[in-house]
Formats: C-alpha cells, structure tokens, sequence
C-alpha cells in the first residue's frame, strides 16, 4: 500500500515496530515517564510559551475540538468562527451543540481570509475565536501571525487547531499567542488514530481550571490534575501513546520540528511542480503543506481516487460532501518519499493518457 491520504497515513518503520508489541499495564512510574517524556516535546515542537500544558485525550481530534468548546467558553461568551470548508463547519456545529454564541466568518472553498476581511470584525464585543489553520478540506492555510494580532488587540480567547498543519507549516505558539492547540495521533505524528494532544498556554490552564463543564470525560481540568504525575483519569490509547513517544524522539533525532516541517515541504513542493504537468486545476488561494486538493479538469474526482486504489494500490484522500465528485487531495505527511511521489505521478499519468481525466 501506498498511502498519501491526510490520516491515518503511513508510520515509520519504528512506530510500526512499537506496534507489535505487548501493550503495557500503565498506572507505573515507567509509563508516566513517558508521557511526562510526551509532553515536554509536544510543548518544544509547538514553541509553547512557559507555563504551558499538554493533555493526551484518547479521542479523535474532533473529541478535542469538542472538549475546547465546552471548556474554554460558556453562553456568555460570543465567538468568532472561521468557516472555509468541513473542519470549520464542524466548530460551527459544536457551537450550536453548546450553546456558545457565535458568528460565522464564511469563506468559499479554497479562498483565504485577508485582514481586511478579518477586521470587519473588530471591536464588536467577541471574546474568542475558532480557526482551523489547516482547513484540510481545500488546503488553505490561514495566516495564524494575522489572527493571533487581531486575537491581541481585541482581547480574543485564541483556539487554533492545528489537526493538519502541526508539524507540516510553521508554527510558533508563544509568538502567535495561541491559548490553545489541538492535533492528533495521525496526521503529521503518523501513528495510528486514537490520541488527540491539546496543549493549553498559562491563560487556558487558568480557564479549564476554573471552568464548569458538564462531562465527565471532557472535563480539562481533571485531565490537567493527572498529567501533573504522567497520568490520563481513564485508561488511555496505552499503545498509541508508546508510538507517539517513538516518532516524538525520532523527530528530535532527526533535526526537530524544523526539520519535519522542511521535509513535508519539500515533499510538497515537488509534487506540486510535477502535477501542474496535468490536467488539473489547484484549489487552495494560500496552500499548506500537508496537502494538495485538485481540481481535475476533465474528470471525476472520486472515480480517480477508485481507480487509484483499485488498479493501482495508491490511497488519495477523496472529499466529502458537495466536493465529492470535483476535488480529489494528496497529502504530503506520513513517512513518504520523493520515489514515492514518482510512482503516483506515473499512475496520474497513465489514467490521464487512458481518458480518465
Ligand atoms: C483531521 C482533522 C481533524 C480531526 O478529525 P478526526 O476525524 O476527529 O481525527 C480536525 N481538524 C482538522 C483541520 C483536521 O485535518
């Protein structure tokens, strides 16, 4: 198999290893290492300000995104809401669920947001504001340097989630004045789906702990309470947390979140080069690393994606909803190489050359 899908994606040889073993009891001095381990690269990679704390959820990330909502604002809040495609959407949506006020900043699929549009919506009274900085749907990356000044200067709780773009796009926590992060287990990470990580800056960490949140499981503040020992209140994606802990020091080994950030990138940045060879149109104004949504001309997307996986063994992303039949995506995270890119330009090539698109 052959994956440049946007998660789960392909593991390095190593994480694929920790997951052939025995999955360990976990209330131990030793497990708590670890994830004490976890959380100080976690806050190095995300240049998280002094002070600041991760929390390993086993959850999808969209459970963290939910946990952010219900904990870090209350029906006095009103939040602004950057909506470009489904992710957005579905902030949109756990507003709605929670009773948070909310508007919306809509954006068409693949348009990016420029400050002038994003300063129309100053000095209006909101107190946060929701951006997935990755839309993963189109590819757009918004530009977090220009949200976190707007987020300053009108005194906006910042929750980015950075599902797609950590470790993909330059990310610098301290210096964008993000008060929360969230991303998971299998994207840029390349372990398998399970854990979701959400690192909360000294100004969230006060919040979730003053805040009263109806959930059990949800509940920040308890998860913060364990962590200060390596520990999660529940039985945690044990297995995938020892994964995690690998990639995280393979990572380090191999020149840090920098390094990582260049590698996807470049692997990217080629890709891009070569498939503009083809029929097929870009859709992202402002493109992210992590992936490339395509328009094909001439063609289907999600017949491409079938044939792809059929007759070639090679996993695209397919998009959901209205995009379905227009836009196809091939992500650039996981453990790929640039053979890698050459061998699905050449199947690209060959359902080109045969009518497909
Ligand atoms: C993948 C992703 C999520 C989380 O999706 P899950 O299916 O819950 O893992 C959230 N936001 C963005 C931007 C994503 O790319």
């Amino acid at each position: 198999m052959l994956n440049f899908t946007v998660g789960p994606v392909m593991s390095s040889e190593s994480v694929c290893n920790v997951g052939s073993e025995q999955v360990p009891y976990f209330r131990t001095p030793e497990f708590s290492t670890l994830m004490l381990e976890n959380e100080r690269l976690m806050l190095e990679f995300a240049k998280a300000p002094k002070g600041s704390r991760a929390v390993f959820m086993t959850n999808s990330s969209t459970g963290s995104m939910e946990a952010s909502v219900m904990n870090c604002f209350t029906e006095k809040d009103k939040v602004l809401v950057i909506n470009g495609g489904s992710f957005g959407e579905r902030f949109v949506k756990l507003c709605e669920i929670h009773d948070i006020p909310h508007e919306i900043i809509s954006l068409k699929h693949g348009q990016k947001l420029t400050e002038e549009k994003l300063y129309e919506y100053g000095g209006k009274g909101f107190t946060g504001l929701l951006v997935n900085v990755d839309e993963t749907s189109t590819g757009v990356l918004y530009d977090v340097s220009m949200l976190g000044e707007f987020c300053k200067k009108n005194s906006l709780f910042f929750v980015t989630d950075c599902v797609s773009s950590f470790l993909a796009d330059p990310y610098n926590m301290s210096e964008c004045g993000a008060d929360v992060m969230i991303t998971g287990s299998q994207k840029v990470l390349a372990c398998p789906p399970g854990v979701s990580i959400i690192i909360l800056a000294p100004r969230a960490v006060d919040r979730v702990n003053n805040a009263k949140v109806k959930s059990m499981y949800f509940d920040l503040a308890d998860c913060l309470k364990n962590m200060e020992r390596g520990q999660t209140p529940f039985t945690p994606a044990v297995g995938i947390l020892r994964q995690i802990n690998t990639r995280l020091k393979e990572i380090e080994a191999l020149g840090g979140s920098e390094a990582e950030i260049a590698r996807v990138a470049a692997q990217a940045k080629d890709f891009r080069l070569r498939v503009s060879e083809l029929p097929v149109e870009f859709v992202s104004e402002s493109p992210a690393n992590g992936v490339t949504p395509l328009h094909p001309i001439n063609g289907n997307a999600y017949e491409i994606f079938t044939k792809l996986k059929d007759e070639y063994g090679i996993w695209i992303c397919p998009n959901g909803g209205d995009m379905k039949e227009t836009i196809f995506r091939v992500g650039h995270i996981g453990a790929l190489t640039i053979e890698d890119n050459t061998i699905l330009l050449n199947a690209l090539k060959d359902l080109h050359e045969k009518g497909v698109f």
